[in-house]
């Protein structure tokens, strides 16, 4: 009898344990994804908070090499200014873009990287991982796994050539 009682109060104690176990994971989840939000990478990256090496550093964009690269060759230039992503922007805004582009175009040039093989592009809402506008540039496409020629899809939903983004700006009221 006694030992059938300290059974139930073990259960009830291990109940208790990952309810209490539950509640703190709901608040551990909340409170990071509330300082996610309170805080953008590059952001921190631009400040100079998360050293990161600039392959280029203007007063309205910084290059730097993306962490999980898509191929041979893969940067992101990211301007200072912070803005979502694409969708954020105006049809007054389509300079950005261009100067992106330029700028990464100039910059795959001087290291010798072939136009026709380089994907330049955004990706799309919600299918973004930083939320502060990026543009891709990667090369070869020919060396981009098949899972990273999903990821990084022209024409799809969630990822916009640079032409694709210009359009999709210039069409925007
Ligand atoms: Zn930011
Ligand atoms: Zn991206």
């Amino acid at each position: 009898m006694i030992i059938v009682q300290n059974k139930k109060r073990c259960r009830k104690l291990i109940y208790i344990g990952l309810l209490a176990l539950a509640v703190f994971l709901v608040f551990w989840a909340y409170s990071s994804s509330q300082s996610a939000m309170a805080t953008c990478i590059f952001c921190d990256i631009i400040s100079g908070k998360s050293p990161t090496k600039f392959e280029v550093e203007t007063d309205d964009y910084v290059i730097f090499k993306d962490i999980k690269p898509a191929s041979d060759h893969h940067y992101l230039a990211v301007p200072k200014r912070h803005t979502e992503s694409v969708v954020a922007l105006t049809k007054n805004d389509i300079e950005v873009v261009n100067t992106l582009e330029s700028g990464m175009r100039k910059f795959l040039a001087t290291k010798g990287i072939e136009s026709n093989q380089t994907l330049l592009g955004f990706h799309m809402p919600p299918f973004i991982t930083v939320k502060h506008l990026h543009l891709h540039g990667i090369a070869p496409r020919s060396n981009m796994s098949f899972l990273m020629r999903f990821i990084f899809k022209p024409h799809s939903a969630w990822f916009k050539l640079v032409d694709e983004a210009k359009e999709y700006l210039q069409n925007k009221s």
